[in-house]
């Protein structure tokens, strides 16, 4: 029927009016309703929060040194910018933005503001606001009720009391604030299936804040075969125990701004492996990727200035006979995983620190064969050594090496071709320079004594000893 306002008197006689204010009021209630449910479906999402239909659009936000972030614009202060993503809520510095995202930040921030001034979502103007509906709604129909014929009284207190619950919904939420996503604390009994492999030439204890691995660095695996720059450095062990212990953090936090390894922790580990070797950044302490130049043996470490094995590439070969347990552990309390995930299943997609949040909710990294190969940014806080500047700078705690000789220069074109154990505590490596073959052999006794005999590809042999 064509709804029309009448003028009084006229034609029409007051029965015809009373049914036309009768319709009137029915369309309006209807309409009323329907306008309620949906002011209120739309002010329960205030906008621009994660949520898991989210996944592939995330926004990537840039920094001014090139590193970007992807999350979605949840608020902004003058200080910080919060992206939220499937791991929670994090914040990056305003100041560290590009001019064109930080604009974009403001600008946002500035819509916000005014969306919540014409909103009212302030939680008390809020709850008044809908106080004052549900009133007027309240008197809307008790006045059909009274006009409404029979046969539709039904149909407006079903009508009206839809429109109360919902009212009534409505005045008990409050916008949920964005809480950072709180990591449960690391089960000692998850880290011990990982290293559990490798005792007892590595221990293991904890306590309350750490996982503390003890080794002597030297792993059981074949070592320093097929390095091609070769500083002339070789494994000995290394007191890696008592205080000297890596430690792995029980109770990782989430870091505002993940620490890039491209720009940082050059010096000393950011992983453990669960064979009790530490894993350097990928790049060595000039930036290089040591991989690629050819420093590396074909299970991914070499020696550094102390004579210390470590890794810089992921030893994808830890990740056990179905591939799927962790390989290493991040010196901020995530594990590293293989190429597969911890349910066998392809590797996900990896986000800019080299990870992703598993289905439990936890963050894990990955080692894959390219580069980064394990970190690409300390997705977890990390304690930073004040006394080191970055790139140079190193996380504490942290185990040390310690030298038993001066350390040694690079030795142009030489390729390791074997290196093999001699008796429990020696080994023999040997090299080539062309065709010719050169070697070290080495050996050390229970009071720490080395001795090292060179034998260079012309076959002049030098012996030294020294006590460490
Ligand atoms: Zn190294
Ligand atoms: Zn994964």
């Amino acid at each position: 029927m064509p709804l029309k306002l009448s003028n009084s008197g006229g034609e029409e006689s007051l029965d015809t009016q009373i049914c036309h204010m009768k319709n009137i009021f029915f369309s309006f209630s209807i309409a009323f309703i329907f306008s309620m449910i949906l002011l209120m479906k739309g002010m329960a999402h205030p906008g621009g929060h994660y949520s898991e239909s989210d996944k592939s659009y995330l926004n990537t936000w840039s920094l001014q040194n090139g590193e970007t972030f992807k999350g979605n614009f949840s608020r902004a202060d003058e200080q910080n910018l919060y992206l939220e993503n499937e791991s929670g809520v994090f914040s990056v510095p305003m100041r560290s933005l590009t001019e064109q995202d930080r604009n974009l930040a403001l600008f946002k921030m500035a819509r916000l503001e005014k969306l919540n001034q014409s909103l009212s979502i302030e939680p008390e103007q809020k709850a008044g606001f809908h106080q004052n509906w549900l009133l007027v709604g309240m008197v809307s129909l008790i006045m059909l009720l009274l006009l409404a014929p029979q046969k539709r009284k039904v149909l407006f207190l079903f009508g009206g009391l839809v429109f109360v619950y919902a009212c009534s919904k409505a005045v008990g939420s409050t916008p949920s604030a964005p809480s950072i996503t709180v990591i449960p604390k690391t089960r000692t009994t998850f880290l011990d299936s990982a290293f559990n492999d490798f005792k007892p030439a590595i221990s293991t204890r904890s306590d309350n804040q750490y996982y503390y691995v003890a080794s002597s660095g030297i792993p059981a695996h074949d070592k320093m075969i097929g390095i091609t720059s070769w500083q002339q450095q070789v494994p000995i062990p290394q007191a890696y125990e008592g205080s000297n212990s890596w430690s792995i953090p029980l109770q990782p936090e989430y870091a505002t701004v993940p620490l890039s390894t491209k720009t940082n922790l050059m010096k000393g580990a950011v992983a453990i492996a669960v064979n009790g070797i530490p894993i350097f950044n990928a790049l060595n302490n000039r930036g290089e990727d040591s991989y690629i130049i050819g420093e590396l043996d074909k299970w991914g470490g070499h020696c550094g200035r102390a004579d210390d094995y470590h890794y810089h590439a992921a030893p994808m070969h830890l990740s056990g006979s179905n591939n799927t347990l962790p390989i290493a552990f991040g010196l901020d309390g995530f594990a590293v995983y293989g190429l597969k995930e911890p349910d066998g299943s392809v590797m996900a997609t990896l986000d800019t620190c080299h990870g992703h949040v598993l289905n439990n909710g936890v963050y894990h990294y990955h080692g894959t064969t390219n580069y980064p190969y394990v970190i690409g940014a300390m997705r977890g806080k990390v304690n930073l050594d004040p006394a080191t500047p970055a790139p140079e700078n190193q996380i504490l705690p942290q185990a040390f090496a310690k030298p038993a000789r001066p350390a040694l220069t690079p030795l142009k074109d030489a390729v390791i071709t074997d290196f093999k154990a001699v008796g429990s505590n020696g080994f023999s490596l040997t090299y080539k320079i062309g065709v010719k073959n050169g070697y070290v052999n080495y050996s050390w006794d229970g009071n720490n004594r080395f001795t090292y005999t060179l034998i260079d590809t012309a076959g002049r042999s030098t012996t030294n000893s020294y006590q460490r």
